[in-house]
This record gives C-alpha cells, sequence and structure tokens, in this order.
C-alpha cells in the first residue's frame, strides 16, 4: 500500500536547512569541532528549586490521573498573579488563562479556532515559521507582513490593502522579536489595538522573550495597552524565561471569549499538561527571581561580547534590546545561504540564515547567544578569520 501524505503536507514549505545539515555532517566528518550559534535553546539548566518541586510532585499519585484540561487552577492562579507583579496586567485565571504543552502548541491550534478556509491570517516575516504553518493546517492563507530595518522590525500596519482587511481574522506579532530581536514601542502597541479594532483582527500577541532583556530596560506585554483585552490574546512560555524548553510549559492569556475558543480546540486534541510539570511551573513563576536577573546578566555579557566582535568586524546590525539573538546582514554580495555555508564549511561554525525564517530574511543570518562566553568568542575568532 501506498501511504499518500495529506494536501496540507505536501504543501509544507521546503525544508531550508537541508544543504546546510548535510554540509555539517561532512564537516564533523573532516574531524571539526563545531559550534553551533544556530538553535535558540538555552544552554543552562533549570533551576534546582524547580527541578526539586517536580520530583516531589512525581510522587504524589494525585498527579498520576488526567490533568484538567485548562491546567490547574493553581497554576493558572500562579500566571495571573505574576501578570499582576510583572506586567501590571490583572487576569481572571478562570477565564482568561489556559495552560499550554509549550506556547508552540497555542500558536500552532489557534488558527484552527478561528480561522475558516479563505479567511486571512497577517504574519510577520522574518517569523517564527509556526505562524504561516499554523495557518496553513488550518486551511487559511497567510499574508506576509515583511518586517524591515527601515521600520524598526516593526510592520507597516497601513500598507495592509483593504481587500485582505477585509478577508483577515486574526494578527500574529511577536516582540521581543525572534529572529530580529526588535522590540515593540508603546506606540506600535497601541497602533495595533486601534488597527484590531477598527477591523475586526484579533491579535494573538507571541511574548516567549519579555523577560530576556538587557540594560534593565523590561519590554511591555501586548495586554498593558488600554483596550488590548478587547481585541488580543497573548502567548507566554517559562521555555526562555527558566531554561525550561524541555518541559512543555506554556499558557495562553487575554480575551475571555478567544482564550475560551482554543480552549475548545484543545479540549479535543489534547489532554493538559502533566500535573508534575505544573507543579514545577509554579515554583518557577512563584520562586526566587534572582536567578532570572542572574541570567539576564549572562546573556548581557555574551551579547556585548558579541556585538563589540561584529562591530570590529565591519558587521551591520542593531545591537539586541531583548532576546538571545543577534540579526545580523550579510556581508555585501553574499546571500543568507551562502554566508552561512561559507562560514561553516571554513570554520565550523553555525549559524542561521536569515531566509530560514521567510523571504524577507534574505540577506540576514542569526546569532544565538545560547553558548558559553568561551565557546562563543572561540566562534567569533573563527569567524573573523574569514574574508570576503
Ligand atoms: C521559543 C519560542 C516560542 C515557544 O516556545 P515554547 O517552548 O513552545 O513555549 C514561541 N515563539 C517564539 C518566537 C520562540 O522563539
Amino acid at each position: 500500500m501506498k501511504i499518500e501524505q495529506a494536501d496540507r503536507l505536501k504543501a509544507l514549505p521546503p525544508y531550508l536547512f537541508a544543504e546546510l545539515d548535510r554540509m555539517k555532517a561532512e564537516v564533523a566528518a573532516r574531524g571539526i569541532d563545531i559550534i553551533s550559534l544556530g538553535v535558540g535553546d538555552p544552554d543552562l539548566p533549570t533551576l534546582p528549586n524547580i527541578v526539586a518541586r517536580l520530583k516531589t510532585a512525581v510522587d504524589n499519585p494525585v498527579h498520576h490521573r488526567y490533568p484538567s484540561y485548562e491546567g490547574m487552577p493553581s497554576f493558572r492562579q500562579a500566571v495571573a498573579q505574576w501578570y499582576g507583579e510583572r506586567f501590571g496586567v490583572t487576569l481572571d485565571p478562570g477565564h482568561e488563562v489556559v495552560s499550554l504543552i509549550g506556547s508552540k502548541e497555542g500558536i500552532a491550534h489557534a488558527p484552527l479556532a478561528f480561522i475558516n478556509p479563505g479567511d486571512v491570517v497577517l504574519c510577520p516575516d522574518p517569523g517564527y515559521p509556526v505562524y504561516t504553518i499554523g495557518t496553513m493546517f488550518a486551511g487559511g492563507e497567510a499574508y506576509i507582513m515583511p518586517l524591515s530595518e527601515e521600520n524598526n522590525f516593526l510592520p507597516d500596519l497601513s500598507a495592509i490593502p483593504m481587500d485582505i482587511l477585509d478577508r483577515a481574522k486574526i494578527m500574529f506579532l511577536n516582540y521581543p522579536n525572534n529572529p530580529t530581536s526588535a522590540v515593540a514601542t508603546r506606540e506600535f502597541f497601541e497602533e495595533a489595538v486601534a488597527f484590531a479594532t477598527r477591523n475586526n483582527i484579533l491579535v494573538c500577541h507571541d511574548a516567549a522573550y519579555t523577560e530576556v532583556y538587557y540594560d534593565d530596560e523590561p519590554p511591555m506585554s501586548f495586554l498593558q495597552m488600554p483596550g488590548a483585552r478587547e481585541v488580543g490574546i497573548e502567548f507566554h512560555s517559562l521555555s526562555k524565561t527558566y531554561n525550561m524548553t524541555g518541559w512543555r510549559i506554556g499558557w495562553v492569556c487575554g480575551n475571555r471569549e478567544a482564550v475560551n475558543a482554543l480552549g475548545k480546540i484543545k479540549t479535543n486534541i489534547d489532554s493538559g499538561i502533566f500535573q508534575a510539570v505544573q507543579e514545577a511551573g509554579i515554583e518557577a513563576l512563584q520562586g526566587d527571581q534572582q536567578p532570572v536577573d542572574d541570567l539576564r546578566g549572562i546573556y548581557q555579557s555574551r551579547r556585548d561580547l558579541a556585538c563589540g566582535f561584529l562591530s570590529k568586524a565591519g558587521f551591520s546590525f542593531m545591537a539586541p534590546k531583548a532576546t538571545f539573538y543577534v540579526w545580523v546582514r550579510t556581508p555585501e554580495g553574499l546571500s543568507s545561504a551562502q554566508f552561512a555555508g561559507r562560514i561553516l564549511t571554513e570554520t565550523g561554525v553555525v549559524l542561521t540564515p536569515g531566509n530560514g525564517f521567510g523571504a524577507h530574511g534574505e540577506g540576514y543570518f542569526r546569532i544565538s547567544l545560547t553558548v558559553s562566553e568561551e565557546r562563543l568568542q572561540e566562534a567569533l575568532e573563527r569567524i573573523g578569520t574569514v574574508s570576503w
């Protein structure tokens, strides 16, 4: 029997990193020590108090049964309390917070809750690929909002044509932004609320990086804007803040009807997060926050090291104010793939070519600061030996 894949799988964009993967295997086979500045996955372990809380919770048979779909009341309460303290945003944990199996899960499923075939979803480019793929899986049509350096990597909402606005149901935004590391201004968020209200578009804001920031300037939550709760939901996660990418725990919060709609999709697909992991999540949010500050300090030294080197080497980029990424222009005349390919084959350093995040990422590459300062220094020195 021939297994035929569904059209939605056949329609997936080609895997752009296949050629780089092949090169990487070849470089490794030559015995070269590979340093990956490619993936956005924190290198440091989850804090011991969080791990300890999981271990205790695992022993409690109460947690061995099906979890509640929308998350334990105590977890949603911890999220609401954290939002209150961090952003001054009041959330009703009973109706305005639902747990997610990592925010990626909620982002991927959100279009199923709001999109009918043919509806339009506004997606940033370059961007996290899940926005457009979730859209396609739901039968929606992604309309690309280019993020350009000239506009500080914010979309130009006034450039979206009327006929698109008529068909658009949701808009994905992500600040602090992956991959560009841009932070949204208050003015932009206010404009987004007005735009969404005027055009009846639900804002789905991906806030995964609000706690990874520099120079003591904490970024805002979209929900801090007046009127945001009428038009928007926010996806958040413990992954980046607490080095918990492997634990798969996050949440969606904000507009009650929208949170409820996504919850309805999830009730029919998954059965929630292992409660012992939710206990660990509570510990993360309610435990000592000093280590989060220390972690910011670690990323800050890495950022300063990388930016210092990149400036000296003549690269063009904006120093990040948040996220653990640096988004850098490729040298004149080299495409993203050509540049990443040359760096990999000649130095064994893995970078992410910008076109992997969409067509508007062409001409850039992304460095992830998720390696030790020592390895980062080594990688940068190697990059410095290549001439173009
Ligand atoms: C890492 C990341 C996420 C989500 O991570 P989860 O581990 O699924 O919570 C979401 N959005 C962006 C832009 C990310 O980089």
